[in-house]
């Protein structure tokens, strides 16, 4: 089978997945969507309000967020592939439960091994868990990791940025190194720099959930 032609299997089976409790409350599933041979992958949370109606990711405001954080990166949406950790809508936007994120892995596992992608970039808490075990968002957004052979970079969800103004021009200049990181010859890592006493690090910034509540 093709990559494309496995993707699209993928996709056909996540429109009839009944095997956690959120297609109960799903409209549409949300498989996600881009070209099989999309060197980038970006994976959210889950589906809010419009996706679940449109049956595609990232289509309400944090996806006019995305959008622009895409074109900072100099990419636009036909060359990446976005999907999410889990492709139901979590009822009133809650965050998703373990037991889903696992249920529904084998899903985003299998995208990936179709893929392939040189870079997978993580949008919030719940995709850079999949990939970096206890990592804070708040310490590590922005770099990138080596994590068995894949590339990952791990970024602020764009909604973080809607809920706290204050972090839009981080989020935009974090999407900026990643154009970096893939146009130009092996990036000096990108890992966190020692703290100084100049530069103890991150301000404070939102590791507490965000709720996305009011945005979809
Ligand atoms: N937020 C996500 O994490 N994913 C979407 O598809 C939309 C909003």
């Amino acid at each position: 089978m093709t990559a494309d032609e496995t993707l699209r299997q993928i996709r056909d089976e996540v429109r009839h997945c009944e095997l956690c409790p959120l297609h109960q409350f799903r409209k549409l599933a949300v498989p996600g969507e881009g070209p099989a041979e999309a060197q980038v992958m970006l994976i959210g949370e889950g589906p809010g309000y419009n996706e679940n109606e449109q049956g595609k990711p990232f289509v309400g405001q944090a996806g006019k967020f995305l959008d622009e954080l895409l074109q900072t990166a100099g990419l636009n949406r036909q060359q990446v592939f976005i999907t999410n950790v889990v492709k139901c809508r979590p009822p009133g936007n809650r965050d998703p439960e373990p037991s889903e994120l696992q249920t529904c892995r084998r899903y985003l596992d299998a995208q990936i091994a179709a893929i392939q992608p040189k870079v997978i970039v993580t949008l919030g808490r719940f995709s850079m868990a999949r990939f970096i075990e206890n990592g804070r968002i708040s310490q590590i957004h922005g770099l990138s990791h080596q994590v068995n052979g894949q590339l990952v970079v791990t970024m602020y969800h764009p909604a973080a940025a809607l809920h706290q103004p204050d972090l839009r021009g981080q989020v935009l200049s974090d999407f900026a190194r990643l154009k970096d990181l893939l146009n130009g010859p092996p990036a000096p890592s990108l890992t966190p720099p020692n703290p100084t006493p100049e530069n103890p690090g991150s301000p404070a910034e939102p590791d507490a959930p965000y709720e996305q509540l009011s945005l979809f």
